[in-house]
């Protein structure tokens, strides 16, 4: 597929009503997409026009708007379905985010199929959501915890993997892209090791969803997690995809409204995948603007996304890696707009501050990554993440105000 040069970046700047605007007597400059990403207009507009028009609970009416509701809930599960490539729209379940995504599996895969002495791989450079959950169930379960180190580049290698990958191994879970270091992590390989080693596999695709063409058959992995506002749609939205076979075999999560096919004080049975695991009501409004924000990302597609954003980043190194004392963290040779760094002699808050008092949104400290950080003997970094609607001008102005605070700090 080639890049639609019909798109440009001013005309996408312009579907986004939060990013014109003065912070601290200077034009915004949004830096902080890994942590969320802004929304264009076409996903407030659905969020209000669900609300203006349809609101109703879902699967349960059989009024009009319930009817209504019901059609755009299960719209964006396709949708969903269509963006990673999933077999079947029954395969994704709608979540609060990444991290109940994960909670999710952990719970009701791993609280029944894992036991005492069994292993699970993770990496060193997992986001505390791909962490806590599995020492949660390692507590439960009495299972062990692995962890695939991680190099001085911010890379991990396979021979590592290798090396703890046995016989026990049960579940290997990894990040597809690092929050902190901008990582592509090679997760197809990680997948087929494990899958060979007879071990179902999870990636965390917070990261990946808004900058990679995710394809989940290719990949072959068991389950993958992402979030709505990461990816230019609403919070307290997300993804859990799962292989039907897996999904059917596991226990509920919750138990409540919706998830149930009959229940009676003796026993209760449970209602069919997708549903099985979404109790209660859900957020229905978010979960159908979420389907704008998929769309969104379809019409400018993963080329111009792609091509867009390595110009980001080359920019970004070209204009910051000179600055006095940068020391980039994470140089990985495969690796998405993501630039973290510190700067000798100045504390990360600091600089954070001091940017942020010219207009410009960066995110500092430990970026939910603290064993990471700990690894690279460092409490924290300031990190600068783009997204398509960023401008090399506002990298520009980005290093000309760090070129200065650091000249301030050193005089
Ligand atoms: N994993 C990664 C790599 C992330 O970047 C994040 C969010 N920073 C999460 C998991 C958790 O996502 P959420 O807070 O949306 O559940």
């Amino acid at each position: 597929m080639s890049v639609d040069t019909s798109i440009s970046v001013d005309e996408i700047r312009k579907e986004f009503p939060v990013l014109h605007q003065q912070v601290n007597g200077k034009p915004l400059i949004y830096f902080d997409n890994a942590a969320t990403s802004q929304t264009p207009e076409c996903v407030t507009n659905a969020l209000i026009h669900y609300y203006q028009n349809d609101n109703a609970n879902i699967h349960r009416g059989i009024h009009t708007l319930a009817e209504r509701a019901t059609t755009a809930f299960e719209e964006t599960r396709k949708a969903a379905q269509r963006f990673i490539n999933a077999g079947e729209a029954e395969e994704i379940i709608f979540t609060k985010g990444t991290t109940e995504g994960i909670n999710l599996v952990a719970q009701a895969y791993g609280r029944k199929f894992l036991k005492a002495g069994d292993e699970i791989i993770i990496s060193g450079m997992e986001h505390h959501s791909n962490i806590v959950p599995w020492q949660l169930l390692c507590e439960q379960t009495g299972a062990n915890l692995k962890v695939i180190p991680v190099q001085p580049s911010g890379e991990i290698l396979l021979e590592d993997f290798d090396r703890l990958l046995t016989d026990k191994t049960k579940l290997v879970s990894v990040v597809y892209i690092s929050n902190s270091l901008g990582t592509v992590n090679p997760v197809a390989e990680i997948i087929a090791k494990a899958h060979a080693a007879g071990a179902v596999t999870m990636v965390d695709g917070a990261q990946a969803a808004p900058h990679h063409q995710i394809d989940v058959q290719a990949l072959d992995c068991d389950f993958l997690a992402f979030s709505g506002h990461k990816m230019y749609g609403p919070t307290g939205v997300g993804v859990l995809y799962g292989k039907r076979a897996l999904l059917e075999r596991m226990d509920p999560y919750q138990g409540g409204g919706e998830m149930i096919r009959e229940v009676t004080f003796e026993k209760t049975t449970y209602n069919d995948i997708p549903y099985k695991f979404e109790a209660g009501t859900p957020n229905i409004a978010d979960v159908v603007a979420f389907k704008a924000a998929i769309e969104f990302i379809e019409g400018i597609g993963f080329e111009f996304l792609h091509q867009q954003e390595m110009a980001l980043l080359q920019r970004g190194k070209e204009r910051l890696y000179s600055i006095d004392g940068f020391t980039p963290i994470g140089t990985a040779a495969h690796k998405t707009s993501v630039i973290s760094f510190l700067i000798d002699g100045v504390h990360p808050f600091d600089l954070g501050m001091l940017l942020d008092a010219r207009g410009i949104a960066v995110r500092t400290g430990h970026h939910c990554t603290q064993p990471l950080m700990d690894h690279f003997q460092i409490e924290g970094t300031v990190r600068a993440s783009f997204a398509v609607y960023n401008t090399v001008e506002e990298i520009d102005t980005f290093a000309e105000a760090l070129s200065e605070i650091v000249k301030k700090f050193r005089s």
